[in-house]
Parts: structure tokens; sequence; C-alpha cells
């Protein structure tokens, strides 16, 4: 479990945030707007790719699925640093497990610049503090990093991609992120939720995807629910890889133990009754509370292990 870009910036706004990403993400409520802005940002990054001409891309997904597969894309990087590819898009690094992507690497004379794109029509001082954190695990793993660009979308449709020197503000933010991302690491993999207060944090520079929870009377209950929940997808996901046996299997054993006690237990007939009764939140995903689908996968495990 290691410390991503996003991770840092979510952690550094509040680091119960990036526990509950690590630990409860079934509590996260995207906002649709969001998702949407989110979406036009890949369209927009995608096409600046070839702002530079050709150029090799990095991402490799896991087999069958559209997930990254970001140790392949860390050997993959280092391949083509190595071979000097004069532009690299989504060169990806790793320093003690703490991971980031950059959208275009550019080689110079004395070694490469680097273009961060943001859909945006203005540098946010966001920007500027992600491109640092990038430029942090880059310089950690001994790349040289000349110049640093943010890259804007501009006025001109024909040719949108501006780009913004932002060299020196994103190179002093190096001190700061070494001085926080050890501790959001060992935050991050605490067993304990953080005892942070919800405040003016919780929608700044962004509203919080947990503030539903937080401002919950039923916290506890619902972080139980949330809990068992992530159990249950991660087994539905373990049990949808083809031709997954034993072996494969037996990772997510403590999970299917977990979501067994779960299911026999006063909590999930308090919960389930509570559901029925129309107490919890309707944003709340709760499959975990049907009690068909948490038995009919229960049993599949159990069958797959060779236990039935
Ligand atoms: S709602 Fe507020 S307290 Fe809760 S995780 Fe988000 S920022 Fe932190």
């Amino acid at each position: 479990m290691a410390i991503s870009k996003t991770d840092f910036m979510r952690g550094m706004q509040c680091p119960k945030m990036l526990w509950l990403d690590k630990h409860r993400p079934a509590l996260k409520v995207i906002p649709e707007e969001t998702r949407k802005k989110l979406d036009a940002g890949t369209d927009f990054g995608d096409r600046a790719m070839g702002m530079f001409g050709p150029y090799e891309e990095m991402t490799v997904y896991r087999p069958g699925t559209r997930i990254p597969d970001t140790a392949a894309m860390v050997r993959r990087t280092l391949e083509h640093l190595e071979a000097g590819t004069p532009v690299i898009c989504e060169a990806a690094f790793s320093n003690y497990n703490n991971y980031c992507a950059v959208d275009i690497l550019r080689k110079t004379e004395s070694g490469y610049d680097f273009y961060e794109v943001k859909n945006s029509p203005k540098v946010d001082p966001q920007f500027v503090r992600d491109a640092g954190f990038q430029y942090y695990i880059m310089a950690r793993c001994k790349v040289k990093i000349g110049k640093i660009f943010i890259v804007i979308h501009g006025p001109d449709e024909e040719d949108p991609f501006v780009p913004v020197d932002v060299t020196k503000e994103a190179k002093g933010y190096y001190r700061w992120i070494n001085d926080n991302i050890w501790d959001l690491n060992r935050m991050q993999k605490q067993g304990e939720e953080p005892e942070t207060e919800p405040g003016d944090r919780c929608s700044d520079p962004y509203e919080c995807w947990y503030y539903g929870y937080c401002h919950s009377p039923r916290r506890e209950q619902l972080s139980r629910i949330a809990r068992n929940e992530t159990h249950l997808n991660a087994l539905r996901r373990a049990l949808s890889r083809p031709g997954a046996g034993p072996q494969e299997l037996s990772s997510v054993r403590e999970r299917a133990e977990a979501l067994s006690r779960y299911l026999e237990s006063e909590d999930w007939k308090q919960d389930f009754a509570d559901d029925e009764a129309g107490l919890l939140p309707g944003w709340l995903r709760r499959g975990v509370l049907s009690e068909d689908g948490i038995y009919n996968v229960l049993e599949e495990y159990g069958e797959r292990m060779g236990m039935r």
C-alpha cells in the first residue's frame, strides 16, 4: 500500500479521507458533475499525447481488465528512458512503492522536460502541487528533470494545448512533500480510522466524497456495512477471474471468513432491519444486505475452495 499523487493530495486535505479511500471505499459518493469532468479531462489528455509528434505510450493493463498494471508500466518506462525515447507518454515511476505517472516526458540535451495536461483554461495552484509531487518521485528515481510545464486548454480549438512553465514553483514543493509523505504512508496502513473532525477541510479545496458518511449520526453502522461491502466486492472480483482455484482464491480467505461471521451476527440482522425500515441513507452501497447475494457468493467461494 503506497502513496500516489492523488493519495498524497487527498491525505493532505484530510488524513481520514485517504484512510477511507483505502479501507472503506464503499462509503465514497462521487458527484455526477465530478465524474463528467474527469471523463472530459481524460479525452483532452489523450489528444494532447500527440502534441510533439510521434510518441510511445507506457500504459499496460492487467490481463482481461482496464486496470493499469503499474509495475509493468514502471518497467516499460525504464526501458524507454534507457533507450532515449524522445517522447514518452504516461511514464510511470515508483520510489519505495510511492508512485506517479506523468502525461508527457520530452527528451532534452540534459535529461527530460515534463508536461502535465489539464483540461482547464488556467493554472490552478493544485496543478502545481501535483506537478511538485511528480517531480519529487522522479527526482528520487534519479531522472534528470529540466523544465516542468502545465498544459492548459487554450482558446484556439484547432491547437488548444498551451504549456505554462511552472518549474520553479513545482520544484519548490520537494521539501513539503518529503516532510509529509512518510507520515501519510504510515497512517494509511493503520487499522483504526483517524479521529479527524469535519470542518473547512470537508469542502476546501474540493468537496469531500465522504461528506455523507462523516456527517451522519450512524457512522459506526455505516462503517461496518461498508467494511463488509468491500469484502464482498473483493470476493466477487476474485471469483470472476476465469479458472481461479484454491491457490488464487486463498488471498481473499480472511475476507470470506469475516463476511461469513457478519452474515451470522446480530449486527447483520440489525443492519438488514434498519435498511428495511428506510433508516439508511440512499447513497449507501449495500449489496451486503441482500441475503441471497452474500449467501451465493460465500457458497461459490466454498465450492471453489473445495470446502463444500
Ligand atoms: S468529510 Fe471531512 S472529515 Fe470526513 S473525510 Fe472528508 S474531509 Fe475528512
